[in-house]
């Protein structure tokens, strides 16, 4: 095949690149084996190599896409750095971020994913239908789903170990990993009724080579349209299929939520996965404080007391402001104490005297809605952008050297 190419070159006086042509035999090992030297065209040795980038995407030795996930992924990390560096990410809501990352960052993600896309974990996991298996869960050990939620919490003010479920509820987002599945649907019907002529021929080829061996891309979205268009028979594959895959995210992302005992207070104002109005609100400090309130990532110590030592104490986790130090001191040595006042996210927004002066200043409406606790109320009220301000107060008095700027 090499000489037929070589003479055709010939003929029409092409010159090949030789820098750019390489050997790779393809074996589980990922070694280069012997029998991948001694390829010529013509009379120039063509050498073996163990990664080669074709199209944008790197192909592994192995036969694996994982090398080309993770420079995708290192490509998106940078053009989202690039943005950061080039726009005045402050001056736009989160919602303005959104569409930016949307339409700049996942591209370069989740470029080539009709291809590589069924070696995700989500997608592994969807196939497999374990019942044990959460779709949440699974999607932090790809690469693609790290990325999305890397820049997700940078975009919502909170720090990197924040709750991934709240990131995906708060901005209403899938997986970037369902978003695409469309798409790779529609390429795999594309590719399974192309014909063996013209320039399809390789597609074909390839195509009925992964059917006849029931190779993992094709078993894949094979079985996955299958299973969907069972369940949603009057919709098209693809919406199917995205349908599907979004319904068992909601619902995998609605139980493991019930299951955390650090998200309770989340539990207690979340009702629905969609976007939350407060990413609407101008002021960014505001924005943010109300993220940390309601992903408990704020430095009050019903949170902080627990990554301390002896955090099974509830003494660690009191408010400092209502407990005297002597006090707390007795109660970590005296284990049937009275148990203290925990400085937990409803003590420091309606009870503890110490942001009193703060509270007095409030409307009445919003107040007689803090005193109610109905901060679920609150969160879809006109009263939002004053409680950020009430919050951002509230915060900058508990932590007068770390004030995120407004
Ligand atoms: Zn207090």
């Amino acid at each position: 095949m090499l000489d037929c190419l070589n003479i055709y070159a010939e003929q029409w006086e092409l010159s090949v690149n030789l820098g750019k042509t390489n050997v790779m035999v393809f074996n589980k090992s990922s070694r280069i084996l012997n029998c991948a030297y001694g390829f010529k065209l013509g009379t120039q040795e063509l050498f073996p190599v163990r990664n080669y980038c074709y199209l944008g995407i790197k192909i592994s030795l192995n036969g694996t896409f994982k090398q080309a996930i993770e420079d995708l992924r290192k490509k998106a990390l940078r053009a989202f750095f690039s943005i950061r560096r080039t726009v005045n990410t402050r001056a736009l809501t989160t919602s303005t971020m959104l569409k930016l990352v949307d339409s700049l960052i996942k591209p370069v993600a989740t470029y080539g994913c009709p291809i590589w896309l069924h070696s995700t974990n989500i997608m592994k996991t969807f196939v497999a239908a374990n019942d044990c298996a959460s779709l949440p869960k699974t999607s932090t050990g790809d690469a693609l789903e790290t990325t999305h939620l890397r820049i997700l919490k940078w975009i919502l003010g909170i720090h990197r170990k924040a709750n991934n479920n709240f990131c995906y509820g708060d901005t209403g987002r899938l997986p970037w990993t369902i978003s695409v599945v469309p798409q790779c649907v529609e390429y795999f019907l594309r590719a399974s009724t192309c014909d063996a002529i013209g320039v399809n021929t390789l597609l074909h080829c390839t195509f009925q080579e992964q059917k006849n061996l029931q190779l993992s891309w094709y078993k894949t979205w094979y079985e996955s349209i299958d299973k969907c268009t069972r369940t949603f028979p009057s919709l098209t594959p693809a919406a199917a299929t995205l349908k599907h895959l979004s319904s068992t995210f909601i619902e995998h992302w609605s139980s493991e939520l019930k299951s955390q005992s650090k998200m309770r207070f989340y539990c207690s104002v979340k009702t629905e996965f969609k976007e939350e109005p407060y990413l609407q609100l101008p002021k960014r400090s505001s924005r943010i404080n109300i993220a940390k309130l309601r992903s408990s990532s704020h430095d009050l110590w019903i949170e902080r007391g627990r990554y301390l030592k002896h955090s099974t104490s509830d003494a660690l986790r009191a408010c400092r402001y209502c407990c005297e130090p002597d006090q707390l001191e007795g109660l970590l040595h005296l284990p049937h104490s009275e148990p203290p006042i925990l400085e937990s996210e409803e003590h420091v927004l309606t009870e503890c005297p110490g942001y009193h002066p703060i509270r007095a200043k409030l409307s009445d409406n919003l107040l007689s809605l803090l005193l109610l606790k109905e901060y679920g109320t609150i969160m879809v009220s006109c009263h939002l952008p004053e409680f950020g301000r009430y919050l951002t107060h509230c915060f900058n008095l508990r932590n007068p050297k770390r004030t995120p700027d407004s």
